[in-house]
């Protein structure tokens, strides 16, 4: 047996011998795999901007709720969550694996192949091979990315509603993602890309009033969904079809840190019933810019009594594309017209919009060009 001064000598040797090879191997590898350091350091680097991005939102959306707090109307069904776990929705509700339906029955809204959490592939393709990719596994799906269930009656007849500037690289990511996972909710559905041409600052809202009208020429549909073409959804539970409330589906974005940033917040991807759109007289036209027009399209929802619902916990969770280039100049003069919604409500919106629009068909969606001027949308003055 060796006496223990010995044995503590002999263990800081080790200890001495075991941290020199450790340092030696971490020069070697720093020597030898530069790319793999630089990639260490660049994602640390990224990883701070992302924190500093996410802190200044985080900011903004604060600012955010002092700035509304005079006018916001409260109207949801959704409860604040900060509970981080993915399977909130208990398994049990959706049908069971091996369930059969007939053709003869309407969908059901909880289908076995409706597993939750999906994979979000944002890498970019060309639009020819999604749609390749995507007429190879449903060869059903006519020009204008028409699409319906045969094995049930689909529960909804819903037209998809994208505004679109400048995006081209976004859209076959979100085709590629999105068209799979509307087949597998078993909804009929087909995609209208609307493109604003010329200088004006964007108008999200004007475009999608345009989207309404052209898409109600083509048919009969009865639930609309509003969707930002660089919003992702992370969890195919999130059910695009209507109900007896608008919806509000983009409830947690990765943007935002997964929390919803004020409790009005009504962006990225919203639904309404043809019925409840109409109702509401559209969106408004006189947003011109970004940032506005879902918060209007919120209070004339409070005003025709309907309360927003929501998915809930996890499933509303959404990512959004990268952009390679800057966002569109911001409407400074939001808050004020936000402060009319009501007496705008009547006057502005799907009852004075007029447009000449130039629609081509393609494979996976319908591009309707319109060129945006406010002579299109005349109203009073209502400042
Ligand atoms: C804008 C909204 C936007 C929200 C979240 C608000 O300031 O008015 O249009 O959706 O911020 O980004």
């Amino acid at each position: 047996i060796m006496p223990t001064h010995l044995r503590f000598r002999r263990r800081s040797f080790l200890g001495l011998v075991f941290l020199f090879s450790l340092s030696t191997s971490a020069l070697y590898f720093i020597y030898s795999a530069p790319g793999i350091v630089n990639e260490y350091l660049f994602m640390v680097q990224a990883t701070g901007i992302q924190i500093k991005q996410n802190v200044r939102n985080i900011g903004a959306q604060v600012l955010e709720q002092v700035v509304r707090g005079g006018y916001s109307l409260n109207g949801t069904d959704y409860a604040y969550d900060f509970n981080v776990s993915e399977s909130d929705v208990p398994v049990t509700t959706y049908l069971p694996g091996g369930f059969t339906y007939l053709p003869a029955q309407i969908c059901p809204e909880r289908l076995p192949s409706m597993k939750g959490r999906l994979e979000v592939n944002m890498s970019e393709i060309a639009l020819e091979e999604v749609e390749r990719f995507l007429l190879n596994s449903e060869p059903s799906m006519s020009l204008g990315g028409h699409w319906k269930p045969t094995d049930c009656v689909p529960h909804w007849k819903v037209a998809i509603l994208v505004p679109f500037r400048n995006r081209h690289e976004h859209l076959p990511i979100l085709l590629r993602h999105l068209v799979p996972t509307l087949q597998r909710q078993r909804l009929q559905f087909a995609f209208y890309v609307v493109e604003q041409v010329g200088d004006e600052p964007f108008n999200r809202a004007m475009l999608f009033n345009v989207g309404f009208r052209e898409a109600m020429k083509d048919l009969d549909w009865d639930c609309l969904v509003f969707h930002d073409v660089d919003h992702l959804l992370e969890n195919d539970r999130n059910y695009y079809g209507c109900g007896d409330m608008p919806r509000h589906f983009a409830v947690k974005l990765n943007k935002y840190s997964y929390m919803l940033p004020y409790n009005e917040f009504f962006g990225g991807v919203s639904g309404l019933t043809v019925e409840q759109f109409k109702k509401i007289n559209g969106f408004p036209n006189a947003f011109w810019g970004w940032g506005g027009e879902d918060d209007d399209l919120w209070n004339r929802v409070q005003y025709a009594n309907y309360t927003v619902s929501r998915p809930p916990g996890e499933v509303g969770r959404y990512m959004s594309i990268p952009h390679h280039h800057r966002g569109e100049v911001q409407f400074l003069g939001r808050y004020t017209l936000l402060r009319r919604s009501k007496e705008r409500q009547g006057l502005d919106g799907l009852n004075n919009l007029h447009y000449s629009p130039l629609v081509s068909r393609r494979l996976l969606y319908t591009n309707i060009s319109v060129s945006l001027s406010r002579k299109l949308a005349p109203i009073a003055d209502y400042y």
